[in-house]
């Protein structure tokens, strides 16, 4: 048993002083106060929130940033920029890269995040088995969200393409897919997740194959990003994506819809009791649409947040676009409550990705330390501080009891420097 003492802390939703987290192994078993730490307690200043997950990545899409805003273009001329990284990633590589991308995200204080994973390469978990290492080498908690992709799209009538020469990589056979995802490592703070691309990669009989092998594992698709997508699931299957997937038994409580950006009111009503990750600095920065997240929270979605592409990698930026680009929708402010806001990020994304996140007994012991007293948060109410703090502001992050980030470094050194040398190595 150890102990971390708080600050101050985000507990059950309200912020709270001097709080004591004890710890057995990496899971809280007891959250109490003490007005000073005690001998032998580890000491957290700041504002102390739950672990932060990031319920949808993909590491590689890292390598793009800043380097694909001329020229114009849309979702699917960025996609021809992704996949030319794509052919460039072995595990070695994957490793690198990810490993890095993963120590950034701890500095901006996620602790956790589901990686979508669909860069196979063969029917081997070699890459998978990259991304595990590196995750464990950063000290990131990881789902591995083993994805099925088999074909490259589709025609406007909805006949599925044959995939383009780029993206081989990313397609196997849903038989090939069942027999290896077992394979896919998941011990300690690494946990196995399935996931299916969209249902322009995957029909309806490969996502109920799926549902039906992989017991209570988090489920995750991306759902209706783009209007041309839901135009194309309409002409092969004559339903909106969120019906197929419906129809398909893969909605409600292991379910995470990612962007859900073009959706219908039946759409909305049906996604209640599942997760829908929002990525809105991603999908502002691909011209995707504004989701309906509120809607959806009211009809009864968990809403959480993902980086998708990490354009942006900064939690809080993401809350203040959730909540943000619903304001320049409604023409009104508080959305979301921050309490809302917050539990999106944290408790609600930990789910989503199949762990019992928040400061409470039972959960992982996964904290993340905001400074108060920056020149962004100085002043700042510590029930609202997450809408002032950036990624610059954490100090300090706790992965499974341990902490990973102190006094805003990482282990591994000088993060920057491995991000250039690693997208160095894929730049197309
Ligand atoms: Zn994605």
């Amino acid at each position: 048993m150890t102990a971390f003492w708080l600050e101050h802390a985000v507990v059950d939703g309200r912020v709270r002083d001097a709080v004591v987290v004890t710890h057995d192994d990496g899971v809280i078993t007891a959250v109490d106060e003490s007005p000073q730490p005690r001998p032998g307690d580890a000491v957290l200043r700041g504002l102390v929130l739950p672990g932060i997950a990031n319920t949808h990545s993909h590491a590689f899409h890292r390598a793009l940033r800043g380097r694909t805003h001329d020229g114009g273009g849309d979702f699917w001329t960025w996609r021809e920029q992704m996949y030319r990284v794509a052919v460039h990633l072995d595990p070695d590589r994957y490793h690198a890269l990810a490993r890095a991308l993963f120590a950034e995200l701890l500095l901006a204080g996620y602790s956790a995040v589901g990686e979508f994973h669909y860069v196979h390469r063969d029917p081997t978990t070699a890459m998978a088995d990259a991304l595990v290492d590196a995750a464990r080498e950063a000290g990131i908690r990881l789902t591995l969200l083993d994805t099925l992709y088999r074909h490259g799209g589709r025609e406007t009538d909805g006949r599925p393409l044959g995939p383009a020469p780029e993206q081989r990589g990313f397609v196997l056979t849903t038989d090939t897919w069942l027999a290896r995802h077992a394979r896919v490592a998941a011990t300690g703070t690494a946990r196995r997740g399935a996931a299916v691309h969209s249902l322009r990669a995957v029909d309806p009989d490969d996502v109920a194959r799926i549902v039906a092998a992989t017991g209570d594992e988090p489920l995750h698709a991306h759902v209706s990003e783009q209007p041309g997508e839901n135009a194309q699931v309409r002409a092969a299957f004559g339903a909106s994506p969120v019906a197929v997937f419906g129809e398909a038994g893969a909605l409600g409580p292991r379910f995470t819809a990612v962007h859900a950006t073009h959706l219908d009111d039946a759409d909305i009503a049906a996604l209640a009791g599942s997760s829908v990750a929002i990525c809105p600095t991603t999908e502002r920065d691909l011209g995707d649409g504004i989701g309906p997240a509120r809607r959806l929270a009211d009809a009864g979605a968990r809403i959480v947040i993902g980086s998708d592409q990490h354009a942006i990698v900064d939690p809080f930026d993401e809350l203040r676009a959730l909540e943000g680009h619903e304001r320049l929708r409604s023409l009104s402010r508080g959305v979301f409550s921050p309490t809302e806001l917050l539990a999106a990020a944290t408790v609600d994304g930990y789910a989503s990705i199949g762990w019992t996140g928040g400061i409470r007994p039972g959960a992982v012991c996964d904290l993340v330390a905001v400074d108060v007293r920056s020149p962004r948060t100085a002043g700042a109410r510590l029930d609202q501080t997450w809408l002032a703090a950036s990624a610059a502001d954490v100090t300090d992050v706790v992965v499974g009891g341990r902490r990973v980030v102190e006094g805003g470094a990482h282990p591994l050194g000088d993060v920057g420097a491995l991000l250039a040398q690693a997208i160095g190595e894929v730049d197309g």
